[in-house]
Order: structure tokens, then C-alpha cells, then sequence
């Protein structure tokens, strides 16, 4: 989950006790060891302890998200398995149907996502509209209470894995980009729906081109009114940093960081030079300060959607992790650019940095952390315009009809 706390910081007052009391009630019908994953998280939804800040009925108690963490610890503690890496896009799709869906979509989405029944993926960029999302042309045309789509996105990560996709077109070219936009849940076994692989820098195909040639969507699966998509979109996107940066509240010294102090302690004492160690310990500060950072972000936030904090973390926490892998590398000399294996695979499981597997992967791995999810070029546009109030950059077809915009 994004918004987690340790129990030190949820203190005690109704809220609290209203989430200790779903979490007793939880573990006193169902015990975690002897079900699968899937079963107990949909008990776990059904007790309000899916995303403690959403409405009660839907997954929630309406409680502040900081309480999120009470539940993951006492649950951990308990036996409960760890979510499905794979399963990340449920902290996006969710929100976003919790915040813009009906009362009908959030009790026939929300629950499955969660438990892990159903799979989601993201459907955003397309081959000319990345940075610049907002310029898409996938083309969604109203025919009766169905909607037909064609284009096509990429980069679509897990999408050959997903049952439902967060689907943004162009439903309307006639008016300004921002403003024809529409969002929609695509099942992705619908026909027309083609989803090819594409191979990254680390050998495997984590992401994918994803085709739709005369998709018929039903008006029932659009998420918020028609030309909202791009309001919905910002509660996606928002969520999407605050997951890539924060993780939830990582351990101190884990992650990229605990891979560079593996490769540290295994040198030679002789390559263990002061000079190495000072360059170490500076990344391993940057790492807790940012942890650190992330966490009083995290405790600050009242609301249950991130704002711009989400995306200076999602900032950090990319070039960190970068500086953090080449001196990895750097470290290892000349045996840190052998050993990697590049065939072709097909991961099930996602991970943002890599670092599970070994040092040459994570090196690699972590490259698109400044480029997924927002690039850090974008990134430090939104924490100048937003956060520190800096005039915005040029932005020349804002007000000119999506149509109207020369575009390659
Ligand atoms: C591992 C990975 C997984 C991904 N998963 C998904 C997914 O599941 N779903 C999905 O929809 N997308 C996904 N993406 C796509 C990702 O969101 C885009 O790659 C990203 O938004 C950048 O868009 P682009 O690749 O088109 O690059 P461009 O937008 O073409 O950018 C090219 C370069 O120009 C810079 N640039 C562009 N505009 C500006 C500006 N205004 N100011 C300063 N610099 C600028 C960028 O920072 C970048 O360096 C994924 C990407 C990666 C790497």
C-alpha cells in the first residue's frame, strides 16, 4: 500500500480504535496461515481494511490513511502473506474508481482488484504522447450505450498479465487536449484488444504495445463524465508517484542502498579505501533522508489523494536509486559487467528497482525509474510549478483544439 505509518505514529483516538477493532474482527473469523492470499484479502476488503481511507462498504472506513499502516503491520504479524508485487496498479485504478467510479463500478471493481482476482494495467502513453499524455489520439467514438476505440498505446507494463485496463482516449479532437478526454476500464479480453511484448534494457519484456482495433467499450465501464478524463487521469498519475517514490515505509538501510552495502561488504579490505566508504555512507544518508522525508510526508497528509509530494519523492527516489546501482557496479571493477544473463523472459512479478534478484539486474532495472511514471524532467516541472511557485514553462497549445495542433 502507499500510505502506510508504523503503529507508533497512528496514536490512539476513535479512528484508531475503529481499525484495531476491524483488525480484531478480521482475525477472529478468518485466520491468514490456513487461507490463500486471494480469500483473505477479499475478507480483509469486506471488513473496510482494504484502503482504510475509502468509504465504508467500499473496502474502507473513512478513516485517515495514515491507519493504513496498523493494518499492514498487525496483518503481517499475523500470518498474512505479502500483496502480489504484481498486483501494484490496484494503488492506482483503485483510488481512481474509489474518487470518480459510481456506487455500481466501485462494488463491481474494487473487490476483486484488491483480493487479486482481477489483474489491472495501465493504458496511458502512446508512441506520441508520453511527457505530454495529455496530446493522446486514441479515438473513442459514442455508438449507442457502447463507445469504439482504436489507437494504440505502450509501454503498458503487466498488460499481458491483466484481466482490465485504466484506459484514457480522445473522445472529443474539436476542443482544447485537456478538455476531450475520456477514461474508461477496457477489459482487456475484449475482442480487438491485441497485446504484443516489448523488450527492455534488462532482457525482459516487463511491458508491452497494446492495439485496439474497433473496441467496443460499454458506456457502463466509463470512469467519470465524458471529456473528464484528464481530472481522473491527475488522481491516477498522482498516486502512481507516490507509489513509485515511497513504497510505503521501507526499512531503514533496504532497497537499492542494502545492495551497495552487500557489494561494500564483500570487497577486500584492501579495496575498502576511505574514499569508497565516504562516497558509500553518502548515498546511504541521501537514502535515510529521503526515507525519513517520505514518511513525514506521508504522516502530514490528511486527504486520501497525494499532491505534488508524491512526485518529489517519485524524484528523489529515482536518481538515488540510480547513483546508488552505478556505484554498485563502479565498486565491483571489472567483474560488476559480467554475469548478467540478458534472455528473453517474461516477468510475473514486478518490482520498481530490481534489487531481489542480483546487482547486474537492479543496475539496469533502476535506469527507468526516471522515466516511468513521469520522467524526472517532468518531475522537476511539477515541484517547481507546484511546490515552489516558479512561473510555468511555455505551454503554447493549451487552448488550441486537439485537432488544430501539428503533430507528426
Ligand atoms: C519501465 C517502464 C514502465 C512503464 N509503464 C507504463 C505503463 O504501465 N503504462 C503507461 O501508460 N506508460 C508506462 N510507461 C511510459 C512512461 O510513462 C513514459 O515513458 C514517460 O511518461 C515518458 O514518456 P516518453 O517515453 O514518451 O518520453 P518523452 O515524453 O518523449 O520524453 C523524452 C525526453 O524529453 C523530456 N521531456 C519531455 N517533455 C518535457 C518537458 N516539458 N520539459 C522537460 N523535459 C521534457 C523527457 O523528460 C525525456 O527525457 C512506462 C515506462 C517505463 C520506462
Amino acid at each position: 500500500m502507499t500510505n502506510t505509518a508504523s503503529p507508533s505514529d497512528v496514536g490512539t483516538d476513535a479512528e484508531t480504535d475503529l481499525v484495531s477493532d476491524a483488525i480484531a474482527a478480521l482475525l477472529a473469523e478468518h485466520d491468514p496461515k490456513t487461507m490463500s492470499a486471494q480469500e483473505f484479502r477479499g475478507c480483509q476488503y469486506d471488513h473496510g481494511l482494504a484502503w482504510v481511507y475509502f468509504d465504508k462498504g467500499f473496502g474502507g472506513l473513512g478513516v485517515r490513511p495514515q491507519l493504513q499502516g496498523l493494518v499492514e503491520t498487525e496483518l503481517k504479524a499475523a500470518g498474512a502473506k505479502p500483496a502480489d508485487p504484481g498486483g501494484f496498479f490496484l494503488n492506482l485504478a483503485g483510488p481512481t474508481i474509489h474518487t470518480h467510479g459510481s456506487d455500481a463500478q466501485k462494488d463491481r471493481f474494487l473487490r476483486p482488484m484488491f483480493s487479486g482476482e482481477d489483474r489491472w494495467c495501465q493504458l496511458f502513453s502512446e508512441p506520441g504522447a508520453g511527457s505530454d499524455f495529455a496530446g493522446l489520439g486514441t479515438k473513442a467514438v459514442a455508438d449507442g450505450d457502447e463507445w469504439i476505440v482504436n489507437g494504440q498505446k505502450v509501454w503498458n507494463t503487466i498488460a499481458h498479465l491483466a484481466d482490465w485496463g485504466m484506459l484514457v482516449t480522445r473522445s472529443n479532437p474539436d476542443l482544447p487536449k485537456h478538455k476531450g478526454m475520456t477514461y474508461f476500464a477496457l477489459d482487456m479480453k475484449s475482442p480487438g484488444v491485441e497485446v504484443r511484448p516489448l523488450r527492455q534494457i534488462t532482457g525482459e519484456a516487463e511491458f508491452n504495445e497494446v492495439y485496439m482495433t474497433d473496441v467496443r467499450v460499454p458506456d457502463a465501464d466509463r470512469i467519470g463524465d465524458i471529456g473528464e478524463g484528464w481530472r481522473v487521469s491527475l488522481t491516477t498519475l498522482m498516486n502512481e508517484r507516490s507509489a513509485i517514490g515511497s513504497g510505503g515505509t521501507p526499512k531503514r538501510g533496504s532497497g537499492a542502498i542494502a545492495s551497495l552495502v552487500g557489494v561494500w561488504n564483500k570487497l577486500p579490505d584492501d579495496e575498502k579505501t576511505a574514499v569508497r566508504r565516504d562516497e558509500m555512507m553518502k548515498l546511504w544518508v541521501g537514502a535515510e533522508t529521503l526515507r525519513l522525508t517520505t514518511m513525514r510526508a506521508g504522516a502530514n497528509r490528511r486527504a486520501g489523494n497525494p499532491g505534488p509530494e508524491g512526485s518529489v519523492a517519485k524524484l528523489a527516489f529515482s536518481e538515488l536509486n540510480k547513483a546508488i546501482m552505478e556505484k554498485a557496479v563502479e565498486f565491483q571493477g571489472p567483474a560488476g559487467l559480467i554475469g548478467y544473463d540478458y534472455t528473453f523472459r517474461r516477468p510475473e512479478e514486478l518490482s520498481a528497482t530490481g534489487t531481489e534478484t542480483s546487482v547486474g539486474h537492479a543496475f539496469l532495472r533502476v535506469r527507468a525509474n526516471s522515466i516511468e511514471g513521469g520522467t524526472s524532467e517532468i518531475m522537476r516541472n511539477i515541484l517547481g510549478e507546484q511546490v515552489l511557485g516558479l512561473p510555468g514553462e511555455p505551454r503554447v497549445d493549451k487552448d488550441v483544439n486537439w485537432i488544430d495542433v501539428p503533430r507528426s
